[in-house]
């Protein structure tokens, strides 16, 4: 496929997208309905819809039953942590595979011309980041992610917390599983600005932006500590009305849904003339630029907050007017301490 079309390539081998990054068309001031039309499907094509259905056929078919589930037992919790980490490495593994180890179409669209397996980097454990992100991502990451959902599968099963059914509550739980995603952002904006900040970005989140060139596997190579704060969202289930079905949904959304930022490629080419968008371009700005784009543009927060980079020269200019001024701050600061 002919990347040129939609984007331009340097020397350096690495692809911009044409098109200028934007938010969702939802707090915008006057609004503009035909706008927030063209973009809906965005919201649940592909990736939403896809994280429902794995949430689906996770609680359907590949759940313990209500009662099993009520008796904390080793045996289901031991079966739910090897069913998370048989989908991270199926689901992961299949983009990386594709993607990066047959590099089956070579690095057309990818936003980074390099290849992570092509440097070796001591900041890596045995100096590979693919190595690092798999121990990480199956050491920590997906144990603490399965806790999150034994437990609270568990207190579904006892009955502790506000849960309803879609029998008696129908509306209710439509509406908080549309909103899945906007909880999940909101939530993921607030604790990843956290741990940008001084000692937490040194301590904890410095691990994740070990990978700057990133690849699938680096969606979920985190400190502990980000893992804890990483799927806290789920808690939202235990304060508003919910059902263990928008659970799922939403861990699927949160831990599977990690690698959409990762993926390091703007479009997937499913043939020789047809490919589908990744929306992973937000994110890997933020791994190329770290203090910018906090989250995905679902959320206004970052143009709010002045944080937001939509990939093109001018979002360049703007972060670098930004990063200049706080220099500034921080010089004026350091003159003004006295010895
Ligand atoms: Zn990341
Ligand atoms: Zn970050």
């Amino acid at each position: 496929m002919d990347e040129l079309k939609y984007g331009t390539k340097n020397k350096r081998g690495d692809f911009t997208p044409n098109d200028r990054l934007e938010g969702a068309p939802v707090f915008i001031w006057p609004p503009r309905p035909l706008k927030f039309l063209s973009w809906l499907p965005s919201y649940f094509l592909p990736w939403n819809v896809l994280f429902f259905a794995m949430g689906a056929v996770l609680w359907f078919y590949a759940t313990p039953s209500k009662e099993t589930l009520a008796a904390l037992h080793w045996q289901w919790m031991a079966y739910i942590l090897g069913r998370n980490a048989l989908i991270v490495f199926v689901l992961y593994g299949a983009l990386e595979m594709r993607l990066y180890k047959q590099r089956a179409q070579g690095n057309r669209f990818k936003f980074n011309g390099l290849f992570p397996a092509d440097r070796k980097s001591d900041v890596f454990m045995f100096g590979s980041q693919n190595i690092d992100n798999i121990i990480r991502s199956f050491g920590t990451g997906v144990p603490i992610w399965t806790a999150y959902e034994i437990v609270m599968l568990h207190l579904w099963a006892i009955g502790w917390g506000p849960w309803a059914t879609f029998a008696d509550h129908p509306w209710a739980l439509v509406i908080l599983g549309l909103l899945v995603p906007v909880i999940h952002e909101t939530h993921f904006f607030c604790i990843h600005w956290l741990i940008h900040q001084g000692p937490l970005y040194k301590w904890v989140h410095s691990v994740h932006h070990n990978s700057v060139n990133p690849s699938p596997w680096s969606s979920l190579s985190m400190h502990p500590v980000e893992h804890l704060l990483y799927w806290s969202d789920v808690l939202i289930h235990l304060i508003l009305p919910s059902h263990p079905l928008l659970v799922m949904y939403h861990l699927q959304v949160t831990g599977t849904g990690a690698v959409v930022g990762h993926i390091g490629f703007d479009k997937i080419e499913t043939g020789k003339d047809s490919a589908f968008g990744t929306h992973a371009y937000a994110h890997y700005l933020h791994h190329k630029y770290f203090e910018v784009n906090y989250s995905d543009g679902l959320m206004p927060f970052d143009r709010w907050f002045g944080t937001w980079h939509d990939g093109t020269k001018d979002g360049d200019a703007l972060m670098q007017a930004r990063f200049e001024k706080k220099k500034a701050r921080l010089n004026a600061k350091a003159e003004n301490t006295p010895n």
